[in-house]
């Protein structure tokens, strides 16, 4: 029997303890059967963790895994955000990922962040946001240039005002981490469909029975649509249109290089880390100047030409190349540029939706960061029809 009526779990903390597969389980005949739009690092930690309570999962995938914003993602976990509730959110992620990465060999390189800040403001700046998340609980703390050299050896900063360091952050190749959700998701029952793109809703009255894909029709009690920048064409149709805002960043990518760098290295202006296999990644701003060059995409999705890309390519890497001491030798491999799932006030949009509450929508920036909360809590609200009252800053209906 599917019960409607939501219920409202006080304090998320008792999650782990009331999550079982035996209490979620519908009994073999009576599974619950929930589609998952997008195979991106979100809709793969939805599928693992639901996977996990027993439900019967079908993962829809138009492209590849990992194809969208997860591919081009610097994939930094991190909790760095002035809104207390966001951040104690974020912290729990880090904590979930700590966890996950035990289970499933994510490779995530635990190695913290370093800050450094070259003017008098910006270091005045560093110091009030260190003393405010080392309140709480985010350990940071500001470092001399000692222990910056410790930390980083390689990092070749000049002249700088002030450093920090988280020591909880991580970050990882996102690519491989969401093959590894769903290879474990796979393993424990779910079917991962790709190429396989959702064309339709279906619905029998106010309820969901299914959708249509390029590969057919399937029948669904529940959808997760995690779609990235895509979600509001399909959520439209449940009634429901996520505003996302329009947010391209690019990366520069080398070929594998010797070890330099176990850590994220950010100021401003400038930002990168090197993966455990040797490629190093960074990028010079969070957003793309708002220049005549940049039109087209700062207006909508669109593809750069190859000739953009390398100019933007080489141009990063050599600010690279000027703060790390041996990556003179690196070589450039290719350039991306992601489109981030944004929403407006750029906090989640996790929820059912407000048109139709078989649907729930999942669509986020710090995807990454947040995987893997979000799939423990989404799964948990679907399966178990008791909404997280954490959640509630994060509700579709908040616009
Ligand atoms: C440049 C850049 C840097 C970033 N840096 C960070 C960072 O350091 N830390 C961090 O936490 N986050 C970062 N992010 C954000 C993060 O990458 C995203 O929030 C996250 O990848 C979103 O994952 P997703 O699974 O929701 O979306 P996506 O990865 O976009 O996946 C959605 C998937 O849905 C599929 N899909 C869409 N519609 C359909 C359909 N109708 N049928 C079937 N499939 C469909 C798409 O093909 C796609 O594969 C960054 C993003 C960018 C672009």
């Amino acid at each position: 029997m599917i019960i409607r009526r939501r219920t409202f779990l006080k304090g998320a903390g008792s999650l782990a303890a009331t999550v079982s597969v035996s209490s979620l389980a519908f009994g073999k005949e009576q599974k619950l059967s929930v589609g998952v739009v997008g195979g991106g690092i979100v809709g793969a930690s939805i599928a693992l963790h639901l996977a996990r309570t027993g439900a019967q999962v079908t993962l829809f995938e138009k492209s590849a895994p990992a194809s969208g914003a997860t591919s081009k993602s610097f994939a930094w976990i991190n909790a760095h955000t002035s809104d207390p509730h966001y951040r104690a959110l974020r912290l729990k992620s880090i904590a979930a990922y700590r966890q996950l990465d035990q289970q499933l060999q994510l490779d995530i390189t635990w190695g913290g962040a370093i800050h450094w800040a070259v003017n008098s403001a910006e270091a005045e700046r560093m110091k009030a946001t260190v003393a405010e998340f080392d309140q709480a609980g985010y350990a940071a703390r500001m470092i001399s240039r000692d222990e910056l050299a410790k930390l980083a050896p390689n990092l070749n900063l000049g002249s700088f005002d002030a450093a920090s360091f988280n020591a909880l952050d991580g970050h990882m190749d996102p690519v491989h981490t969401t093959r590894k959700l769903l290879d474990q998701a796979k393993h424990l029952g779910a079917d991962i469909v790709y190429p396989c793109e959702v064309t339709q809703l279906q619905f029998n009255g106010d309820r969901l029975s299914g959708v249509a894909t390029t590969a057919g029709t399937y029948s669904l009690d529940r959808l997760v649509i995690a779609g990235g920048v895509d979600t509001p064409k399909l959520a439209a149709q449940a009634g429901y249109t996520p505003p996302l805002i329009h947010a391209p960043g690019i990366l520069v990518h080398t070929k594998r290089t010797k070890p330099l760098l176990g850590r994220v290295a950010e100021t401003p202006h400038i930002y990168f880390k090197q993966h455990r296999d040797g490629r190093i990644l960074g990028t010079d701003g969070y957003y793309a100047p708002d220049i005549p060059a940049h039109q087209g995409i700062l207006q909508g999705p669109q593809e750069m030409a190859y000739e953009l890309r390398q100019m933007h390519g080489e141009r990063i890497l050599d600010k690279i190349k000027g703060k790390l001491h041996g990556a003179a030798d690196a070589a450039y491999d290719h350039l991306t540029i992601g489109y981030r799932p944004m929403p407006q006030d750029r906090l989640p949009i996790v929820g059912f939706s407000p048109g139709n509450s078989d649907v729930y929508i999942a669509v986020m920036h710090s995807g990454v960061t947040l995987a893997a909360i979000m799939g423990r809590y989404i799964s948990y609200e679907i399966t178990s029809n008791k909404l997280i009252d954490e959640l509630a800053p994060y509700r579709p209906g908040r616009f």
